[in-house]
């Protein structure tokens, strides 16, 4: 089962593929994780890279093509794979149709993650994560604080803020995505595999959707 997460910048996709990793036993494929990754290298790409993202500007296509081929020639899934911040566009869209139809595959799902501006906006300014282990908390809301300030309740080691997390790089995330994205939501409507979900909701809500998508099937 190969799924896609569709969403505006933090509408949730992080957290909904840590949930269907973890049920359904899929990998998944962050290109966002992956390009922070080699954005944290001291060297020219890396460097590069880091503006682009820092900028909330899009990744040129043939540096993710490369970037997501190398990952999944590298992981190879079993069970299939859940793609989160890809596509983004309609090229993207349809060199993953080529490189699935290549290992006689397909897309089963695309979630798309509906959440309002307003909303995502607070969770922007909010989110914090673990350096160490990863995991994410929103000091805006109540249910998603850590204990104790800046401090990871899971390990103890110190949240940090993602440099593109800010006023500024959200709206230039939010306006390619409305530019970018959102085409998507046809291109795959016209396949007959989307599925609207509203992400506005705690993450166990968002889940059930999900889930009940799936088990209809
Ligand atoms: P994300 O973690 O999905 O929010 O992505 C963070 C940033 O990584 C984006 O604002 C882009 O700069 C870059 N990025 C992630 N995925 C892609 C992609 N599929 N194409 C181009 N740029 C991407």
């Amino acid at each position: 089962m190969n799924i896609i997460l569709l969403a505006p910048p933090a509408a949730g996709k992080g957290t909904q593929s840590e949930l269907l990793i973890k049920k359904y036993q899929l990998n998944q494929i962050s290109t966002g994780d992956l390009l922070r990754k080699i954005a944290s290298n001291d060297s020219k790409l890396g460097n590069t890279i880091k503006k682009t993202l820092a900028s909330g500007e899009l990744v040129n296509n043939n540096l993710v093509f490369q970037v997501l081929e190398e990952y999944m020639d590298k992981n190879t899934s079993e069970n299939g794979y859940v793609f989160d911040g890809f596509p983004r566009d309609t090229l993207q869209a349809e060199k993953l149709d080529d490189i699935l139809e290549n290992m006689n595959q397909k897309i089963d799902y695309v979630f798309y993650l509906n959440v309002s501006k307003e909303i995502l906006l607070k969770r922007i300014t909010g989110r914090r994560l673990c350096k160490s282990c990863g995991k994410v908390y929103n000091i805006n809301i109540d249910l998603l604080k850590p204990k104790m300030n800046s401090i990871c309740d899971n390990c103890g080691q110190e949240l940090y803020r993602r440099e593109d997390d800010n006023e500024s790089s959200f709206e230039t995330r939010y306006q390619n995505y409305k530019i970018q994205t959102q085409p998507l939501i046809d291109y795959y409507q016209n396949k007959n595999i989307l599925y609207e979900i509203d992400s506005s909701l705690e993450k166990e809500e968002v889940f059930k959707q999900i889930e009940s998508f799936i088990e209809k099937r």
